[in-house]
Formats: C-alpha cells, sequence, structure tokens
C-alpha cells in the first residue's frame, strides 16, 4: 500500500465516523434547520393560533362535487412537550346547509395516553383509545413533534431516500406509530410528513400535512402554513397567524377523574327488530342510522347499509333472522360516507347493490380500495359487485311487495339521493330527507316539493335517521321551523 493510499484510506474512515448513517443524517439536518437539535429537544411548549377551511369528505352534493366545508374560525393547538399533552380548541361554522348546530365549539384533548373531549360547558370526559391514538400521530405532523420524536434514541429510523427536490425517511416512534418525514434538499426544513390511517369508507387512506412558509420564532423555524390532505381530499388548510414558543400550558392535563376513569370502549351494536307493516321492518337499535326490509316473494331486500362494516354487518345479520327468505339487494340511499359505509360488507354478503347511477364511478372505487390496514370482510374475501343502477325511479314489485324508488330531484344537499315508497301502505322510507330531531329543516320545503310531484299520498314515514311518524306530523315539523329561501 503506498502512503497516498493510506491517507485516502484514513480519510475515508475518518469521513464514516465523522458522519451519522444517512437515514440519521436526515434527521439531524431537519433538527439544525429548524433551530438546532438541543434547542429543538429543550423546547417545553408551543402553541399555534390560525384558522382555516376543513372540508367534510364523503358529504358532497355529487360524489365528485367540491365537498361541503367547515369554516374555523379560531384554532388554536396548545402543545405541552415536557409533559406529553395537547388540547386543540376550535370554533367551526358550517359553510353549507347543515341540519345540527351551524356553529360549534370543539375542544379535544391527549394527556399521554389518555384522550378527552370538552363540552362547551367544561365537562371534561374521557375519549376512546383509539382517538388517543389518531391524536397521538396527528400531534406529530408538526415539524418540532415529529423531528423530536424522530431525535428520540428509541424511535427506529430506516429507508432513507430521495425524491423530487425532497429527502424522506421513514420513523418509528418509541410508542410504535410509523410515519414519513420528509425535507427539503436545500433548505433541510421539513416539507411533509404522512402517516397511514384506516378509514371506515376509503380504507388504507394516506394523511399527508405540507408545511410551508416557515417563520423565525425566537430562534425556531416555524411553518405558517400546515394543509393536511387524506389521500386527494383536503382535510384542513391551517393559516397560522401566531406561532408562540413557549406559553401557557398549564391547564392541558386531563383531570384524575377522566384519567383515572376505563377508555370507553367502542360504542355497541344493538339491532332491533319492528315490524312496521306486514313484509316491512324497521331495524333500529343503537345510533340513528335504521335500515328498512322489504319482504318480496321469494327474497328479501334491504334499504340502507350504513355507518360501517359491524353496524352493516349486524344490520345485514338480523335482517335475515325475519324471514326465511334470502336476503339478495341493498339499497344504499345515497354516496355520504354515513349512508355507503356498509357498501363494502353488503358486495361481500353477496348482495345486488341498487343506488343512484351517479354512484357508479364512486363506488366501484371504493370497492377496489385496499383495506390492509384493518382488513374487511371484502379485503378478505374479494368478490365481483353486482349493480342495478337508478336514474330518475325504479320499481321493485311482486305479488308479495312493491316498493317504488325515487330519485329526490333539486336537493342543495343530496345529489343522489333515492327515497322509497310502498303505495300498499302509503309509507315513505327515506335517509337525510328529514329527521324528526334536526335543529332546522333547510331542505325540508324542496323534500315535499318532490313528494307532491311524484304524486305520492303518504300516511307514514319510516326513516333511516330519527322515529317512525304519521306524515302530518313531518309536514308540520318541516312548515314551523325556520327554512332558508331560496334552497327550494
Ligand atoms: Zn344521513
Amino acid at each position: 500500500m503506498t502512503p497516498r493510499c493510506v491517507l485516502v484510506l484514513i480519510a475515508l474512515v475518518a469521513a464514516a465516523c465523522s458522519s451519522a448513517p444517512p437515514e440519521r443524517q436526515i434527521v439531524d439536518d431537519a433538527a439544525t434547520a429548524l433551530g438546532g437539535a438541543d434547542r429543538i429537544q429543550a423546547l417545553a411548549a408551543l402553541e399555534v393560533t390560525g384558522s382555516g377551511p376543513a372540508p367534510n369528505a364523503g358529504q358532497n352534493r355529487l360524489p365528485d362535487d367540491e365537498l361541503p366545508v367547515w369554516q374555523v374560525s379560531e384554532h388554536t393547538r396548545s402543545i405541552d412537550l415536557a409533559n406529553n399533552r395537547t388540547r386543540v380548541r376550535q370554533l367551526r361554522e358550517a359553510q353549507f346547509q347543515f341540519a345540527g348546530a351551524t356553529v360549534q365549539r370543539v375542544t379535544q384533548g391527549l394527556d399521554g395516553d389518555v384522550a378527552y373531549n370538552v363540552a362547551p360547558d367544561g365537562t371534561m370526559t374521557r375519549a376512546g383509545d383509539a382517538a388517543a391514538r389518531d391524536r397521538r400521530v396527528e400531534l406529530l405532523h408538526h415539524p418540532v413533534t415529529i423531528v423530536r420524536a424522530a431525535l428520540d434514541p428509541a424511535a427506529k429510523l430506516a429507508n432513507p431516500r430521495t425524491e423530487g427536490g425532497e429527502q424522506l425517511v421513514d420513523i418509528t416512534t418509541a410508542k410504535g406509530d410509523a410515519l414519513t418525514l420528509a425535507i427539503d434538499q436545500s433548505t433541510h426544513l421539513p416539507s411533509r410528513v404522512r402517516s397511514m390511517s384506516a378509514n371506515a369508507n376509503m380504507g388504507d387512506v394516506a394523511i399527508v400535512t405540507t408545511f410551508s412558509d416557515y417563520e423565525d420564532v425566537d430562534g425556531v423555524k416555524l411553518p405558517r402554513k400546515l394543509t393536511t390532505m387524506m389521500d386527494k381530499y383536503l382535510q384542513f388548510d391551517l393559516q397560522v397567524a401566531k406561532n408562540t414558543v413557549g406559553g401557557n400550558v398549564a391547564d392541558l392535563a386531563a383531570t384524575t377523574s377522566v384519567t383515572s376513569a376505563p377508555a370507553p370502549p367502542p360504542p355497541p351494536v344493538a339491532v332491533t327488530v319492528e315490524e312496521v307493516a306486514k313484509g316491512i321492518w324497521w331495524l333500529a337499535g343503537s345510533g340513528n342510522h335504521r335500515s328498512i326490509v322489504f319482504e318480496f316473494d321469494d327474497h328479501l331486500v334491504l334499504y340502507e347499509a350504513p355507518v360501517n362494516e359491524a353496524r352493516s354487518k349486524a344490520v345485514i345479520d338480523k335482517a335475515r333472522t325475519v324471514s326465511s327468505k334470502p336476503l339478495t339487494k341493498a339499497i344504499i340511499s345515497h354516496h355520504h360516507f354515513d349512508h355507503s359505509g356498509g357498501l363494502r360488507v353488503a358486495v361481500a354478503e353477496g348482495l345486488t347493490i341498487v343506488t343512484h347511477r351517479a354512484n357508479e364511478a364512486f363506488f366501484k372505487d371504493l370497492l377496489a380500495r385496499q383495506h390492509t390496514i384493518v382488513p374487511d370482510a371484502l379485503q378478505q374475501n374479494p368478490k365481483p359487485a353486482m349493480f342495478e343502477f337508478v336514474d330518475d325511479q325504479m320499481t321493485l314489485k311482486d305479488k308479495s311487495m312493491e316498493v317504488q324508488l325515487y330519485h329526490l330531484l333539486d336537493n342543495p344537499r343530496e345529489g343522489t339521493n333515492l327515497y322509497a315508497y310502498v303505495p300498499r301502505e302509503r309509507m315513505l322510507v327515506q335517509a337525510d330527507l328529514y329527521d324528526a330531531s334536526w335543529q332546522q329543516h333547510l331542505w325540508g320545503e324542496n323534500v315535499l316539493t318532490n313528494l307532491a310531484q311524484r304524486k305520492l299520498r303518504i300516511d307514514r314515514d319510516v326513516p333511516v335517521h330519527g322515529v317512525i311518524e304519521p306524515f302530518d306530523q313531518m309536514v308540520k315539523t318541516i312548515k314551523a321551523k325556520p327554512t332558508i329561501a331560496g334552497t327550494n
């Protein structure tokens, strides 16, 4: 070996010893860019205040329409970094027609592993473990928290790579949460954080928060814009009004009565059966999404497979107990996520899906999606879907039963809605047209106009939401409560 080779070798060894592995280098570079690892790790608290739109995925008029938006006028996230606590306070106002309170104050917190909610009157209650996990991961969708988590010696770093103008590294936190951090190749500031989540309707979704418009606050670089997407859907576009390093985070702890309470289990799924007419059953029980079963000569048809797989599977199982005839079809009233949450399990159960034609591409996409994080029945046992699409109307009829399906026309909120009418019983079966408990019936006049145009003589409303009522009462309630003019 020549002296020159020895020198080169020494230089190489020295370089190898002084530089961190590439996955660690990305995190170190990010920490340096944010203000230095020591500074980031010594931070006791952060507060982010701002405002921005928070769209509601799966609630648009048509599947490809713009999403209805909650405008968050006040957003404050306080983070007690030293004690691992956070609380988000929001004041939000519906920018769409909504049957509930259109101005809402939402306060949610996390104290270590304990998630809690605070009611407007200040009452604090414990939230479930799923909420705790979601909030813990959501908290990591900030440059400071993700870099601190990545600097934790118990974190695992892997798969360093360069894509476009970003360097990426996969992080498994000390708590076991998996996220990907992307940093800008030139500034080394965090540009994005990505985590995967299981959505009841969409299955595996990427939650990505993009950071931009960094400012310097007391020697720490903080983004003034945080934009969170769930796949293609915008979830929250936060324009920061003020970043505060430190601040008062004394009140973020959960009360002892909350921390000592057990985490509430997921809500139970109970399905009750009530025969509301010959060959027609109303399946209610827990929650406020009911389904209706119609008995034909040689088969049963379900109206509505709502909420999620658990609810809809329980409903399908219960529907199969009302008669020995096979359940063959599920009418899905419209595409809103709370009403189509049972689409996949209905297909997995071999049911033909009856729905408005405008849902075709959207439903086929939902059926094709991957559900690997929480494998559902269709993921485990794939089946081809069978559809019957309705345009303006369709009649299901044999000697035992006649059910007419009608498309709700010109409604400002419901573009794919199919309601049902049973002429023999003069019965209306509907979802989202009316719920007696709603605070306001903003599209009630449109509903009454639709029913009048179809020349339906209705005695009784058997709803997906709410209670069974005489039609007279439904009309009275709609007319008594204020409606916004010009919404037909
Ligand atoms: Zn609904």
